[in-house]
């Protein structure tokens, strides 16, 4: 018997299946690819999700993929790529992410800043981390065909995507972090609900997506070099990601009405690239296709029975902020310790009742940014003038690059989006009446009103305070004379809830905190904080979902 069937390999599954991993949950991941993805996919990791990826040891491995440590981060737009430079938005290199990260203060008090890499490169490491795990089965090649929730388990039906008999196998749970076109989501007959087919003059309506090299790119373009690349005329809008730092990048150029339906050949994808950089180049296509940009969709349930929805299966974003793959890693993360916790049979059904509750908001929460990003962006209109060479032209730049600069900002500069995304209301967090700060997508202040991310410090030891937590539950005890914790500790060892001390007598973080004892969850939320532990039974067993919500 298997513990947790996961249909799919993406970063979403393959995250789900370290987190069960480690916790000994055994585990069947299926994908049909034969390994993970060869396109380059997302290309921004965010420090929340860095942050986790610390947590599971691996965020230095991951740092050091995609671009070299000194390549620039840089967000700039063009008319062409070899024209006019119109903005650019400067972000720290990986070096300079390692190198200045404890001096950061406000918005980006962080454990880690965020990185500009490949999905294609995480999805690597993410693999060999899952793989390394011995109560974790990886099948490439394989897909999930069919399942039936019996009410105690679950019987999928998974067989080789080359054909083949399927094999029928039993589990506890199934999980489906199976991609936007979700398999599992259909058969379960949940809808999406929001907004879809949205046109814009960008990031609304059919897009062409070239994976390729070009060698002289580098020496034919007059400006610095950048990570992101977005052009502006009214020719064509496009976007293209620095893959590699040497000659890979991954081109996106949207589509006209008349060329959507169509098919495209490597030919057409080097017409294209050529309008963007305004001279022909030698390109190598290495792969080429078409996405459709303009959704903001949610799954009406994220559940039903034993089967859950996560991923892209669950959500569907339109990529102006870099948010799906990020919002798909969190939903592993917060899905994760609850499955075990219940496999393992300290956790119940408040706990598994909690994914959708606390998930769902977040999922709205985000693809409406995301929206907003691509409204902002997408229906800035390109006028013929941006590309003139007289007082018009330079007066149209001149307004764009205004323009282009502060959407620049609003967009890749979103500590606010991707650490304060908070469970308030969820039914396994203990509020304490205090109003969180403000949500803005642009300012982060942290705050350890129960919910949300703990604030971050670094410790006199050098250490990250994240690095000092328990590996599943942690009870902060701040300042130099806290109340007792053994309330806390009995009622953990009561309830099998492995929770571990925290003691750290600097009183600036009881003050950060605002209470000298702070209860944070496996996936490094605070579930409670306060001043007495009289109510420790109560707390930890509504936290870790032994009881139902009292409201
Ligand atoms: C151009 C572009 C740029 C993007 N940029 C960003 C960005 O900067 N930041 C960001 O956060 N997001 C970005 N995204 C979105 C991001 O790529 C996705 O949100 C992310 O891949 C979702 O991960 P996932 O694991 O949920 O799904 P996927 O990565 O789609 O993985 C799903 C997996 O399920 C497998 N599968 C399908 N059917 C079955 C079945 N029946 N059985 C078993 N397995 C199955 C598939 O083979 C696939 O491997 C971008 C997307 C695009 C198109």
């Amino acid at each position: 018997m298997i513990d947790v069937v996961i249909a799919g390999g993406g970063p979403c599954g393959l995250t789900l299946a370290i987190e069960l991993g480690r916790r000994g949950v055994r585990v069947l991941l299926v994908d049909p690819k034969p390994g993970t993805a060869f396109n380059p996919q997302a290309n921004a990791t965010q420090a929340r999700t860095m942050e986790h990826f610390r947590r599971l040891g691996f965020a230095h491995e991951i740092r050091a993929q995609g671009l070299p440590a000194d390549h620039p981060t840089d967000i700039a737009y063009f008319t062409r790529f070899a024209r006019h430079e119109l903005a650019r938005l400067r972000l720290p290199t990986a070096a300079e992410a390692v190198r200045d990260i404890r001096a950061r203060t406000g918005s980006w008090a962080v454990a880690e800043l965020p990185h500009r890499v490949a999905q294609k490169f995480v999805e690597q490491t993410l693999l060999r981390h899952a793989q390394a795990l011995p109560s974790n089965t990886i099948r490439h090649g394989w897909l999930l065909d069919d399942f039936v929730d019996r009410g105690d388990h679950v019987e999928a039906a998974v067989r080789p995507a080359a054909g083949g008999a399927p094999e029928t196998v039993r589990s506890r749970f199934l999980v489906g972090a199976d991609g936007a076109r979700s398999f599992v989501r259909h058969r379960l007959g949940i809808a999406w609900e929001g907004e879809t087919g949205v046109r814009r003059d960008f990031m609304g309506g059919r897009m062409l997506a070239v994976y390729l090299r070009a060698p002289t790119l580098g020496a034919t373009m007059p400006h610095p070099r950048a990570w992101m690349h977005v052009t502006v005329n009214a020719e064509r809008r496009t976007f293209m990601c620095a893959v590699d730092g040497r000659d890979e990048f991954a081109f996106h150029a949207a589509l006209g009405d008349a060329e959507a339906g169509r098919e495209w050949s490597a030919d057409d994808a080097r017409r294209v690239f050529a309008q963007a950089v305004g001279v022909e180049l030698p390109i190598e296509v290495l792969s080429l296709g078409t996405w459709l940009a303009g959704h903001s969709l949610v799954a009406r349930r994220f559940r039903a029975g034993n089967v859950f929805l996560a991923g892209d299966a669950a959500h569907l974003f339109t990529p102006t902020g870099g948010l799906g793959y990020n919002t798909a890693v969190e939903d592993a993360i917060n899905l994760a310790w609850k499955l075990a916790a219940v496999v393992a049979g300290t956790g119940a059904e408040p706990l598994l009742a909690s994914y959708e509750a606390e998930r769902q908001p977040l999922a709205e929460r985000n693809t409406a940014h995301a929206r907003r990003f691509a409204d902002s962006i997408g229906r800035f209109r390109a006028s013929p003038a941006l590309e003139r060479d007289d007082d018009d032209g330079r007066a149209a730049r001149a307004a764009a690059s205004a323009y282009l600069l502060e959407h620049a900002k609003r967009e890749f500069d979103i500590p606010g989006i991707t650490l304060g995304g908070r469970y308030d209301g969820s039914p396994i967090v203990v509020a304490d009446g205090i109003a969180p700060p403000p949500d803005e997508a642009n300012r982060y202040v942290p705050s350890a009103v129960p919910g949300g991310r703990p604030p971050h410090a670094w410790l006199d030891d050098g250490r990250s305070l994240f690095d000092s937590f328990h590996r599943e539950w942690t009870l902060l005890a701040l300042g130099r004379t806290p109340p007792s914790t053994a309330p806390f500790e009995n009622a953990a060892a009561r309830l099998g809830v492995d929770l571990g001390v925290v003691r750290h007598a600097d009183v600036a973080l009881a003050a950060l905190y605002e209470a000298p004892l702070a209860l944070i969850r496996p996936d490094q939320i605070v579930a409670w904080r306060g001043g007495s532990s009289d109510d420790a039974g109560a707390v930890l067993a509504r936290a870790s979902g032994h009881a139902a919500s009292r409201g």
